[in-house]
C-alpha cells in the first residue's frame, strides 16, 4: 500500500493502471476507520482491481460550532487498518491540496440537500454542498470506475447518486449496508465522543427504527403509528430526536402514507457532544400496508 498526499502523485500511480484497463474503486472517508469503512473497502477489493481509500476531514462540510477541530484524526492507525484489507493507495491530501487559495467553486444538489440533515434547523444545506463538492473533486482526482458509500449516511448516498446522474460522472455508485455494534448502534467515528451513560442510551436510535419496521411489517399500521412507535422507544431512553421522519427512499420526497414504494425512516439525535444519525428502509409489504389515496 502506498500513501500519497498530492493529486500529482495520485495521477502518477493511477495513470498506468487506467491505461492497462484496470478497474479502479474509490472509498471516500474522513478516517478514524472502523468496520463500517472496512466493509466498503472489502466490497471495493472484491469488485475492483485497484482500490483507492481517501482519508480527508473535509472542512467545508462542517458548520460553525461543529466538531471540525475535535474530529478524530490518526493516519498511522488508518494505514495500519487499511493495509491488510488490500488497499493499494491511501490518498490523504492536506487541506491546501484540496482547497487551494482562492477556491470558490461548489457543487450544489438543490432540493435533496435541504431536507432531513440539510434542513436549516438541523445541519443545513451547506453540509451537503461541502460533501458534494469534495466528492466531485475526489471523483475528478481519482477517476474511479466504482465509488463505495454506506447506507448509514442514506441522504449523502442519495445526494451523490443524483450528482453523478445530473453531472454525467462516468462512475457507478455502490451503497453498502450499515455495519452495527452487537447492540444495534451504527458504527460511527463520532461514537468515540459518547460518555458511558450516553453509550448506554445510544442504541435507542436503532431500537426505535427496529420498532418502526416491526410496526410496519405487522401490516396493519399507518405511517403515523409507525413513527409513534419509534418515538416511544426514543422517549423511553430519554433521547430527544433532532428529527425523526419518513420519506420516499429514492428521492426523499415527503410522504403521508405507505404508497407501495420503499420508505426511508431517518433519525438524528445529539447525545452529549455526539451527533448521531441512523435510518431504516421499509420495503412495501406486498399490499398489506395502507394503500395510497385512490389505490
Ligand atoms: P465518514 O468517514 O463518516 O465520512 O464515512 C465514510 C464512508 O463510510 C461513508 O460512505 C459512510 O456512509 C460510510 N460509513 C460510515 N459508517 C458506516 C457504517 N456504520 N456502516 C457502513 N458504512 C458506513
Amino acid at each position: 500500500m502506498r500513501i500519497v498526499r498530492t493529486k500529482a502523485e495520485l495521477h502518477e500511480e493511477l495513470e498506468p493502471e487506467r491505461r492497462a484497463g484496470r478497474t479502479i474503486g474509490l472509498v471516500p472517508t474522513m478516517g478514524h476507520l472502523h468496520e463500517g469503512h472496512l466493509s466498503l473497502v472489502r466490497a471495493a477489493r472484491e469488485r475492483c482491481e485497484i482500490v483507492v481509500l481517501s482519508v480527508f476531514v473535509n472542512p467545508t462540510q462542517f458548520g460553525p460550532g461543529e466538531d471540525l477541530e475535535s474530529y478524530p484524526r490518526d493516519l498511522e492507525r488508518d494505514a495500519r487498518l487499511a493495509e491488510p484489507e488490500g488497499v493499494d493507495l491511501l490518498y490523504a491530501p492536506a487541506v491546501g491540496e484540496v482547497y487551494p487559495d482562492g477556491f470558490q467553486s461548489a457543487v450544489v444538489v438543490e432540493d435533496l440537500s435541504e431536507v432531513l440533515c440539510g434542513d436549516p434547523r438541523n445541519r443545513g444545506p451547506e453540509h451537503f454542498r461541502g460533501v458534494a463538492t469534495v466528492v466531485a473533486k475526489l471523483f475528478n482526482s481519482v477517476g474511479p470506475d466504482v465509488a463505495f458509500f454506506g447506507q448509514k449516511d442514506a441522504q449523502q448516498a442519495i445526494v451523490i447518486r443524483r450528482m453523478v446522474r445530473d453531472l454525467d460522472f462516468p462512475i457507478e455508485v455502490e451503497v453498502l449496508p450499515t455495519v452495527r455494534e452487537a447492540d444495534g448502534l451504527a458504527l460511527s467515528s463520532r461514537n468515540a465522543y459518547l460518555e458511558p451513560d450516553e453509550r448506554t442510551r445510544a442504541p435507542a436510535l436503532s431500537r426505535a427504527l427496529d420498532a418502526a419496521r416491526a410496526r410496519a411489517e405487522a401490516g396493519d399500521a399507518n405511517l403515523g403509528e409507525v413513527l409513534r412507535a419509534a418515538r416511544a422507544v426514543l422517549a423511553e431512553s430519554g433521547v430527544e430526536p433532532e428529527y425523526l421522519e419518513a420519506r420516499d427512499a429514492s428521492d426523499l420526497s415527503p410522504i403521508e402514507s405507505f404508497n407501495g414504494r420503499p420508505v426511508l425512516v431517518a433519525v438524528a439525535a445529539t447525545l452529549g457532544s455526539a451527533r448521531l444519525i441512523d435510518n431504516v428502509v421499509i420495503e412495501p409489504q406486498s399490499g398489506r400496508n395502507e394503500p395510497a389515496e385512490g389505490g
